[in-house]
């Protein structure tokens, strides 16, 4: 098996990593409360869609 020349970096290792994301694509911030959500979904937290409450507590 091939071995590395030379070992990665700190900052090349950090610079490939950039590409990965924090969180699964289709999540985006509550405009109620800030919280992660699907979009196109109701927030689970605050149970707000499209700046209206569709679900109570
Ligand atoms: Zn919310």
């Amino acid at each position: 098996m091939a071995v590395p020349f030379r070992r990665t970096s700190k900052t090349r290792k950090r610079k490939r990593r950039t590409h990965y994301k924090l969180t699964v694509p289709g999540m985006v911030r509550c405009p109620q409360c800030g919280e992660m959500k699907l979009s196109h979904r109701i927030c689970k937290e605050c149970g707000y869609y499209k700046g209206s409450e569709v679900v109570g507590d």
